[in-house]
């Protein structure tokens, strides 16, 4: 499906839930496809691209940038502290915040370079093992340390919820804690349920296969 498709699927979720077209933004997720298909999004004026790993994007975006100008690079997926550095130079947005060691190694980081990305501390809200993300009660304590602790500014929440389930209730739940802890942000939803996310207040959702095709 082309972006201008994709987009329209997202301007029209946001006015059925009585929202402006701007309050979402569309992050297209690259990560593992073919060159000619990340530039042929990049020629349609796109530029809020996301990808899961330091080095894949490593490999790519800095001739992109080169190429393209200024594009705006969102990290999915887990973050390794001894890939930070390397990750704050290309990264402006982290969604995969996800314990407090990483946090404090961020806080030093950021302060060392005088630049902070916007952050996402990342909600394993299903609970499951092998994914990464704080549980669900742990967050409020998280918010705190990174406010008062660390002096992170936390732009909000991110969640991927289990695959073999609805995800309302866990998009419900995202929105519901972001909210009690004066968060602004909700990066939530993927190419199969962005637009039910956006009902539940998505302000960022990341669509990858819909918008380049499946992965190899
Ligand atoms: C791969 C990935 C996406 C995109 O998934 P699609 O189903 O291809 O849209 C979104 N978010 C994260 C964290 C991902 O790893």
């Amino acid at each position: 499906m082309s972006l201008q498709d994709i987009r329209a699927r997202v301007d029209r979720a946001a006015a059925a839930a009585g929202r402006p077209p701007a309050s979402v933004t569309l992050v297209a997720v690259s990560k593992v496809q073919p060159a000619d298909r990340v530039r042929a999004v990049l020629e349609t004026g796109h530029r809020t691209f996301g990808e899961n790993r330091v080095q894949e994007a490593d490999g790519k975006w800095p001739a992109f940038r080169a190429e393209f100008g200024v594009v705006e690079l969102h990290l999915l997926g887990p973050l390794q502290s001894n890939k930070l550095g390397r990750a704050l130079e290309l990264f402006d947005v982290i969604h995969s915040l996800d314990r407090d060691k990483l946090a404090q190694r961020l806080a030093d980081a950021v302060q060392a370079r005088g630049r902070c990305p916007t952050l996402f501390a990342q909600v394993n809200t299903g609970r499951e093992p092998q994914k990464a993300g704080l549980d669900p009660e742990a967050i409020d304590a998280f918010v705190a340390a990174c406010r008062t602790r660390y002096h992170l500014p936390l732009f909000g929440l991110m969640a991927i919820p289990p695959a073999d389930e609805d995800p309302a209730p866990h998009f419900e739940a995202l929105r519901a804690m972001a909210e009690r802890n004066g968060l602004p942000g909700l990066s939530m939803g993927m190419s199969a349920d962005f637009e039910t996310a956006i009902a539940h207040g998505a302000t960022h959702v990341r669509v990858g296969s819909a918008l380049f095709g499946t992965r190899d």
